[in-house]
């Protein structure tokens, strides 16, 4: 068959594009070569429906293998009992906890999207605010932080069948303990999403929802560094042979429900090469390096931010304890928007993305806010040192964002400085 080298070319200028640039999304990563070598692989040919020793299709006896080792890799990361690594992304997670745990109209309590909260966590656009009651949970105007009390009350007056928490754009901790207390009190179930600080939670970086919350999702794409994919894990809460009444009144294993609630009920057959990948990545993220390269995650977001401080621009909640911040850009121009912004840098190959802040008063599409991750940078090997030439770059196209000149300067400086960090070279 002849190369279709339409698209093997555009994979060429995406390439480019990825080496030439500072990528700052935060959601964003550089996965090794040998994970995606595992994702190209033969494995992508094979239906396995089912769980490993319980498929409907024969010949998954390597694939079964495969599966093991993933799912062994992942609770010896996380220090979980169990877990299903069969999701296709963080949404599919989400979707089958939901579908597992809960009723067509039950109330859920979530982190809300317009704080730093996910669209699965109960926004009215997504499946979990249309098939469920969702109420939300904010951060305090003054401090920019949950305060984990107003939770406590908002449960208590809501009393939901399924509080969540986990963000998107939250740069602080969460008091898993007190969440826990807090859904023991109201009878709710605690789910944690930790879909972008998973990497730094499982080198102990931040707190660990596995002994207090009693589901965990994840993504395994973000600060994990892994193939785009989700993934389940429980503790121990529903210890064998522990029984769950069902929505529907049944009592049968948690782990049997969500397995369930996986495949058949959300998904058909398992991405067996992403799985194999998502392998790779638990057996890289399991090694001293990946714990220096966490630590210098965090070291490089908390440079970013105090260098951004130092250029005029407010960090929400005034710093970061992860791997990412929202900066509010308000406090450097009244004009500057989060969508002028995005399209500024993007002309000098610094990748970022648009987000609201708390208490936002643009548009979605507008924003008054950005949000920047050091996960990528740091996986080209940039340290704390090189943070304050960041934020110079940053700040000089945002205030010449209408001089093509200083535009055309800064990405030529970006473009020079990269060339110092090859990536798949
Ligand atoms: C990224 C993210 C997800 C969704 O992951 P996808 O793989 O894009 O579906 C879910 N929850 C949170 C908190 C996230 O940040």
């Amino acid at each position: 068959m002849q190369r279709d080298s339409r698209i093997f070319d555009l994979i060429q200028l995406e390439l480019e594009r990825q080496q030439h640039g500072i990528e700052l999304i935060a959601s964003e990563n550089f996965v090794s070569p040998q994970v995606m070598e595992a994702m190209g692989s033969v494995l992508t040919n094979k239906y396995a429906e089912g769980l490993p020793g319980k498929r409907y299709y024969g010949g998954c006896e390597v694939v079964d293998q495969v599966e093991h080792l993933a799912i062994d890799r992942l609770k010896q990361l996380f220090g979980c009992a169990w877990a299903n690594v069969q999701p296709h992304s963080g949404a599919q997670a989400n979707a089958a906890v939901m579908l597992a745990v809960l009723q067509a109209g039950d109330k859920i309590l979530g982190f809300d999207l317009s704080h730093g909260g996910h669209l699965t966590h109960g926004s009215p656009v997504n499946f979990s605010g249309k098939l469920y009651t969702p109420s939300f949970y904010g951060v305090s105007k003054e401090s920019g932080l949950i305060d984990w009390e107003n939770v406590a009350d908002i449960a208590r007056k809501e009393q939901p069948k399924l509080i969540i928490c986990g963000a998107s754009s939250y740069s602080r901790d969460w008091n898993y303990a007190r969440l826990r207390e807090i859904a023991d009190e109201v009878g709710a179930l605690l789910l944690a999403d930790i879909s972008h600080p998973a990497g730094l939670i499982a080198k102990g970086l931040l707190n660990n929802p596995i002994p207090h919350c009693h589901i965990v999702t994840s993504t395994t794409h973000k600060t994990l560094r892994g193939p785009r994919g989700g993934v389940i894990m429980m503790g121990n809460d529903f210890p064998n042979p522990w029984g769950f009444t069902t929505p529907k009144g049944e009592i049968k294993m948690m782990s049997a429900i969500l397995d369930g609630a996986v495949f058949p009920g959300t998904q058909g057959g398992p991405l067996e090469h992403v799985i194999a990948a998502k392998a790779v990545a638990f057996g890289e993220a399991l090694t001293d390096e990946f714990a220096d390269y966490c630590q210098q995650v965090k070291s490089n977001a908390q440079a970013l931010a105090a260098a951004m401080v130092s250029k005029g621009y407010s960090v929400i909640s005034g710093g970061t304890e992860n791997h990412m911040m929202l900066i509010d850009l308000r406090t450097k121009s009244e004009t500057l928007t989060g969508k002028m912004a995005e399209s500024t840098l993007v002309k000098c190959h610094i990748t970022i993305n648009k987000n609201a802040v708390p208490f936002e008063t643009r548009s979605p599409f507008v924003t008054s806010g950005i949000r920047l991750g050091t996960s990528a940078i740091t996986t080209r090997g940039l340290k704390a040192e090189h943070m304050p030439l960041i934020a110079e770059l940053i700040d000089t196209a945002l205030t010449h964002h209408d001089n093509q000149f200083v535009l055309e300067e800064v990405k030529i400086r970006v473009m020079d400085l990269m060339k110092h960090f090859p990536l798949y070279a």
